[in-house]
């Protein structure tokens, strides 16, 4: 046969043409194009080789070779897969346009401005070579077949095809790349190695590089041996028997940079109509850019084993960011992008069934081991707390999650709602929580007494995003949430309880009024209170109020100056401060700094910050020296 000449098809040649004439930054993934089509043409061959025995020797091992010639300004990358005869070199290589082109010139002509970016989108593989080379050649033998090929192209209007001899099965491209400097930096060993380990670390055949010959004292020339770019295994794409616990906990510390080990994993292979593997870590440490604004996703997302991205934002909802891992699919394109993901059903599939993986393994750590997932919850639990108000979706299995601090834990335990509503007294009906800024302090807020004395048992939430949380979580177990610091609280009261305070209500009316009168700026309603032991007063917010928490952070968060709602002052008929200005008023005395030291007490003892505390203290300096004259 001679030399045949052939013309590419129209499509391929528009967009051979911009490849040629790419300004794509991204260059460097004509290799992993090349290396995945090899792999692909290794799966080939082993397959057909199953039913049909003489398409491979018994003893060949399926590899990738790649060399440079630096001088040369060569590159060659070599399989012994499938191989291509003349139909397949014409067909794959010439004219028939894939899907992904047509796709791609399509979007090209639709957008004049010929966006770069577009070669990243699309289904390109093979032409990318021509971003670097003005000159490739395929030579080529199909497993089965006798004779070789060469296909040979400057990637402009058309190819060559031409009997030539070759000795083994499989493809050797040999790329002869431009005089650019851009694409010169590939006639470079370890700008190579280090594209295809980025790249294809996890491909199943063995890549090998072979650098050049050096010379010797002699001046001969003396060959090297080949390295192996690749010995990791795709440890996900084994079956979980074949893996031993040492080979996860190693995996992780490669996946995940971490020096710690991982407090679960979940391993999984779902197939059916859509293909893929996940194997999920959850750190036993939280990531230090764990409340970074530019917080790192933890998934990294391969297709057919080749690597695609880092940090796959698609894969993963914000609350659970610290997840590491891998997901490698069969069925997505090796070039999609971050545009495609977003509106992908393929992702949007992997994406449930990554979190549910993960929500089951947390479930299962909490079930088998309490220490250690309390331990866990410690360290990321806050960031699982924001999945409550980012969605509506997993809030059942989140609520199961969830572990507190309560004014009946003791030392480091946590208490799980479930556990809440199984020793809650018979008259209790509702969950009693308090939220506070500080661990410490929250302990001894006054709005706790009355539920102590009552046994009633009162969740203690300090992290910033429990208020957000709270707003989202309603009930659990046909119980519903109670703030207590919110509103009245509707204690069961003795018959005695009730004419006391009917008879307090009376008694301390003037004093009240009083109060009211003094601290209007900032005290909605002064009140007697159920809820106060052995405190004089304390502040509650009223039922429809923001509270005053909230009111800080949302100032914090930048929504400028809030406008305060004022709070309730409750006070304390039986402590004897209040007896005290009760008498004073009885006999028409004047209360002094008595109410501004009675409002910045209350201030302090539920730890928020006091607005003016110079005032506060000339009151309680001006009370004291009375008491010292
Ligand atoms: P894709 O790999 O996405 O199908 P490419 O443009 O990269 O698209 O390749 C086109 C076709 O050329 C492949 O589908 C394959 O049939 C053939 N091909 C490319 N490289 C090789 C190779 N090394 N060995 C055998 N066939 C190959």
């Amino acid at each position: 046969m001679s030399t045949e000449k052939m013309e590419f098809q129209t499509e391929v040649r528009d967009l051979l043409n911009l490849m040629i004439h790419s300004l794509y930054s991204n260059k460097e993934i004509f290799l992993r194009e090349l290396v995945s089509n090899a792999a692909d043409a290794l799966d080939k061959r082993r397959f057909l080789s199953v039913s049909n025995a003489a398409l491979l020797a018994v003893g060949t091992t399926l590899k990738i070779d790649i060399a440079v010639n630096t001088e040369g300004k060569i590159i060659t990358i070599e399989d012994n897969g499938i191989g291509m005869n003349r139909e397949d070199l014409i067909s794959n290589l010439g004219t028939i346009a894939r899907s992904g082109t047509k796709n791609f010139i399509k979007s090209l002509k639709e957008n004049e401005q010929a966006n770069v970016d577009l070669i990243g989108q699309f289904g390109v593989g093979f032409y990318s070579v021509f971003m670097v080379a003005r000159k490739v050649e395929v030579l080529t033998m199909k497993a089965g077949e006798s004779q070789g090929y060469l296909w040979t192209s400057a990637g402009t209007g058309d190819f060559e095809i031409t009997e030539a001899p070759k000795q083994e099965v499989g493809t050797k491209i040999t790329i002869y790349l431009k005089d650019d400097e851009e694409s010169l930096e590939f006639a470079n060993e370890w700008q190579i190695k280090s594209v295809i380990q980025k790249y294809s670390e996890f491909i199943s055949y063995g890549i090998f590089f072979h650098p050049e010959p050096t010379k010797n004292d002699k001046g001969e020339l003396e060959i090297q041996e080949p390295k192996r770019l690749n010995d990791k295994p795709a440890l996900w794409r084994q079956s979980e028997k074949e893996v031993t616990e040492e080979q996860y906990k190693e995996f992780y510390s490669v996946v995940a940079h971490e020096g710690s080990e991982p407090a679960a994993w979940n391993h999984s292979h779902a197939e059916g109509s859509m293909e893929f593997w996940s194997l999920v870590y959850i750190p036993s440490k939280a990531p230090f850019n764990i409340w970074n604004n530019e917080r790192a996703h933890g998934l990294k997302l391969y297709v057919k084993k080749v690597f695609i991205m880092d940090d796959c934002k698609e894969l993963l909802p914000t609350w659970l960011r610290f997840v590491r891992g891998v997901v490698d699919s069969e069925d997505l394109p090796l070039n999609v992008s971050r545009e495609i993901l977003q509106s992908n059903k393929i992702i949007t599939n992997i994406r449930k069934h990554v979190i549910k993986k993960v929500l089951d393994s947390l479930q299962q750590m909490a079930d088998k081991d309490v220490e250690k997932y309390t331990e866990w919850w410690r360290e990321l639990g806050a960031v699982l707390k924001e999945g409550f108000y980012m969605n509506w979706e997993h809030l059942d299995e989140l609520k199961k999650l969830l572990r507190f601090r309560s004014t009946k834990t003791e030392g480091t335990g946590l208490i799980s709602l479930s556990e809440y509503v199984s020793r809650m007294p018979e008259t209790q009906k509702e969950i009693y929580y308090l939220i506070g800024d500080r661990k410490e302090g929250i302990d001894s807020n006054p709005l706790l007494e009355a539920f102590r004395s009552k046994g009633y048992e009162v969740l203690l939430m300090t992290d910033p995003i429990d208020e957000f949380m709270m707003s989202s979580l309603t009930e659990f177990s046909e119980k519903k949430f109670h703030d207590i610091s919110r509103g009245d609280v509707d204690f069961e009261k003795t018959e005695d309880e009730k004419k006391a305070e009917e008879s307090s209500k009376s008694e301390f009316k003037g004093l009240c009024e009083a109060l009211q009168k003094t601290l209007d700026t900032d005290i909605k309603e002064v009140r007697i209170s159920s809820r106060l032991k052995e405190s004089p007063c304390c502040l509650v917010t009223s039922e429809d109020a923001m509270s005053s928490r909230m009111e800080r952070m949302m100032e914090a968060m930048g929504q400028g100056k809030m406008e305060k709602s004022k709070r309730i002052l409750e006070i304390n008929p039986t402590h004897p401060i209040c007896e005290m200005l009760k008498a004073k008023i009885d006999k028409a005395e004047d209360l002094e700094d008595w109410p501004k030291a009675l409002y910045g007490q209350a201030l302090l003892a539920e730890g928020s910050p006091l607005p003016n505390p110079s005032e506060y203290v000339q009151a309680i300096n001006k009370l004291l020296a009375r008491l010292a004259k």
